[in-house]
């Protein structure tokens, strides 16, 4: 079992590190840790934001944990060396086609959602986001009309097979979960959608453990905020994906707690290739004072060993670790605490 710690820009370093602490903790038995630059980092280095030696260990190992990547001080390259490129080089180079987006109101944090605590209480689902298809990526263009109007367009569409696996991903999340299954779509008026739920309908004879339903998008946005207690896994296209996890993110409280995961095609012996970071960017302002909370980082690294190396019971254990973490009371400057980046490090490797 190999996996890679990128950790890249501004807080990036100071957050996976205490990632990396707990993964230490847990001395998983075959466990090789490998380090890569990616972002402004790597710029400075290498001259590249994802040089060809961080994309050779990328292709090597099971699974990704990235920092953050983002510098202002590259603002003024030409784009494709830029930082952000790392991570969509990545994303290339692996195949990424899966988003998965927890949110989980932790114990103690009602307050801090934006929904009436009484309801936040509910929320423990995952978003399954479609990330290679859709209409960001269809043909799109702009003209001006005989009559002088502008128009604008970009084509939405799915083939079969990038739904085909995207609903295999959703399958199997809730197969590990509660079993439920919700597949959002707009099936009333749109093609790609009708086809969306013919092959998610498919695809389902093969999990008859994971109960299926379907939803209008419209609908799914409304509900998530009304009752979000239905939900347990939710997939869906890439454009609704978008603007439904960052919904939910915001149902859950603070930027420092949300972990990702995107996963790749690839299968190994232990599960899905994949890459984990935190939703958060690299927080230029707070970087390099020990003030960022890492719980969104130790939380991707519990998702890569349930997803990557199919360690559930290890996932599990530091997910209590920083549940219980936040139960006692210890808090980042996100969350109005004054806990810092390795006050939290150290909380959780005691509660581990
Ligand atoms: P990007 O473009 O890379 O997403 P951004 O500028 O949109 O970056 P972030 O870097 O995520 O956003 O920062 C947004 C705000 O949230 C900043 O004020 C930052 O300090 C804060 N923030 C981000 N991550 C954390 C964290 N882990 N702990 C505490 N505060 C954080
Ligand atoms: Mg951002």
């Amino acid at each position: 079992m190999k996996i890679a710690v990128f950790a890249g820009d501004g807080i990036g370093p100071e957050v996976t590190a205490q990632a990396v602490r707990v993964l230490d903790k847990l001395a998983i038995a075959g466990l090789e840790m490998v380090e890569g630059d990616v972002g402004g980092a790597a710029y400075y280095k290498h001259g590249h934001p994802l040089p060809e030696a961080t994309k050779e260990i990328a292709r090597g190992v099971d699974g990704i944990l990235f920092g953050a990547v983002g510098d202002f001080s590259c603002d003024h390259l030409e784009r494709a060396l830029r930082p952000e490129q790392a991570i969509l080089g990545l994303r290339k180079e692996l195949s990424l086609f899966a988003n998965l987006r927890p949110a989980t109101l932790f114990p103690g944090l009602e307050g801090f959602s934006a929904l009436r605590p009484e309801v936040a209480s509910q929320i423990d689902l995952l978003i399954v986001r479609e990330l290679n298809g859709d209409v960001y990526f269809g043909e799109k263009g702009m003209r001006t009309l005989e009559d002088g109007r502008r128009q604008g367009w970009d084509m939405m569409s799915y083939a079969e097979d990038e739904v085909r696996r995207i609903a295999h991903a959703g399958f199997k999340a809730a197969q590990g979960r509660k079993g439920k299954l919700c597949s959002v779509d707009k099936a009333n008026v749109l093609e790609t959608s009708q086809l969306w739920r013919d092959v998610v309908i498919e695809v389902s004879a093969e999990y008859p453990d994971v109960e299926l339903s379907h939803m209008y998008v419209d609908n799914a946005a409304m509900q998530l905020v009304k009752s979000p207690g239905q939900f347990d896994v939710i997939v869906t296209g890439n454009l609704f994906g978008d603007i439904l996890s960052d919904q939910a993110s915001m149902c859950v409280g603070s930027i420092g707690l949300l972990a990702s995961a995107s996963l790749g095609t690839r299968q190994t012996e232990y599960g899905t290739v994949g890459l984990y970071e935190p939703i958060h960017g690299s927080a230029p302002d707070i970087a390099g004072q020990n003030k960022a909370n890492p719980m969104a980082t130790i939380l991707s690294a519990a998702m890569l060993l349930r997803h990557s190396l199919g360690l559930e019971a290890q996932a599990a254990r530091i997910e209590a670790a920083v549940a219980k973490t936040l139960a006692d009371g210890i808090r980042g400057g996100d969350l109005g605490g004054d806990a810092s980046t390795s006050a939290i490090g150290d909380a959780v490797l005691e509660r581990l």
